[in-house]
């Protein structure tokens, strides 16, 4: 019997080993991933870039308290603030604790209660999180939630009209719901919740978790709609599997988050700053971005092509290398069967088959894959 809470339901795969985009079980079956951990893995496992870097950390020293100063959070800090629209970075250890640190700014900056969320968002699992993730099974069993969250439809600019009101502190939401199952925001609707955000005075806080660090061809997913958070948080591919989040806002913040306001132990953790640093060096080179954009849209029209006429595919989409295939059934079957002919593959909400390969996928591992997933929706 297992002594881990079973708190995820594990698919019958015993991880050995893992390289690039290759992952091997302890009965020396190998995969080709598709998930990325989720997400994390985007340059491959054990990428040789960070894989150095976190060697060379691991000579210097692992941790130091946040009371010192610490040159490599400080690297960290400015080559995200240079690639993105934010000024100061909080660094925490997950995407949950970099939602929670948005949150308490949001509050603190504003002096006001409400955070507007959506329905099928995902933010995360501690008691704000939870609070904002806009579905219920995420929540069911643990109340009374945190106060003052609401949720709107997402794509629907009149839904969030219904509920921002003089005590709304901010509008949280993905640039592509991920959990939900894979469905982008609208340009649209993301240019009327800008204008509404500005009227009310309403801080705008983009969960960029799982679109961040390159994932949809640009370094975040918001730069898609030509836009310029408050706050934006990342975690998961930003340490290539080491755990690490952050929380990038505007400068005129820093009064708010000031000596003692906010803290994690851990948070910045030195190992996970040499990962980050790599990654960030490698990721957000526009070459290699542009490249995840190609193969991207590659994917997406292959997937077009071969599925076009499988009645149980309902639409493909999403950005860059974040593909969902919905389906007119649940997925889980499908899922078993492709780990069953060495695809490891996700899906995001029932009906949803999502597609989270590492950013180094070959043309030939695109080619292979989507001939694997037409066999077996067919099947
Ligand atoms: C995964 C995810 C989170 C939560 O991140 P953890 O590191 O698991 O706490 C929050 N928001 C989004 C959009 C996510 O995909």
């Amino acid at each position: 019997m297992s002594s881990i809470f079973p708190t995820y339901a594990r698919f019958d795969v015993e991880i050995e080993e893992a390289t690039g985009m290759k992952v091997t079980d302890t009965s020396g079956k190998t995969y080709i991933d598709f998930t990325s951990g989720i997400g994390v893995c985007n340059l491959g496992h054990r990428h040789p870039a960070v894989h150095e870097q976190i060697k060379l950390q691991l000579d210097k020293y692992w941790h130091v308290s946040n009371l010192y100063h610490n040159p490599i959070q400080e690297r960290v800090a400015k080559a995200l603030t240079s690639k993105s629209s934010g000024d100061l970075v909080f660094f925490s250890n997950s995407g949950a604790e970099a939602n929670e640190a948005a949150i308490k700014l949001a509050r603190k900056v504003t002096g006001k209660e409400t955070v507007i969320t959506f329905e099928q968002s995902f933010h995360g699992r501690t008691f704000a999180t939870m609070a904002a993730t806009g579905q219920n099974k995420v929540r069911e069993g643990f109340g009374p939630m945190l106060e003052k969250f609401a949720y709107a439809t997402y794509n629907d600019i009149e839904s969030v009209k219904q509920l921002i009101d003089s005590n709304t502190a901010a509008i949280m939401l993905e640039s592509i719901q991920g959990e939900g199952g894979v469905v982008p925001a609208n340009q649209d609707f993301v240019d009327e919740l800008i204008q509404l955000a500005k009227q009310y005075e309403v801080l705008v806080i983009i969960d960029e978790i799982q679109t961040g660090i390159g994932r949809t061809g640009k370094g975040f997913g918001y730069e898609h709609y030509g836009l310029d958070p408050d706050i934006i948080t990342v975690a998961k591919g930003l340490g290539n599997g080491m755990p690490v989040g952050a929380m990038i806002a505007k400068e005129k913040y820093k009064e708010s988050f000031g000596p003692g306001s906010h803290g994690s132990t851990f948070g910045g953790n030195p190992l996970a700053m040499a990962a980050a640093e790599a990654v960030i060096k490698n990721v957000f080179k526009p070459d290699f971005l542009n490249e995840v954009k190609n193969k991207g849209n590659y994917l997406m029209a292959e997937l077009n092509k071969e599925l076009k006429n499988i009645e149980m595919v309902k639409e493909v989409r999403g950005k860059g290398l974040m593909v969902g295939i919905e389906c007119n059934q649940a997925v889980s079957s499908v899922v078993k069967e492709l780990i069953n002919q060495g695809v490891l593959i996700l899906n995001a909400s029932p009906n949803v088959l999502r597609l989270l390969p590492p950013l180094i996928v070959t043309y030939d591992e695109i080619d292979e894959v989507v001939g694997l997933i037409k066999q077996a929706l067919v099947k």
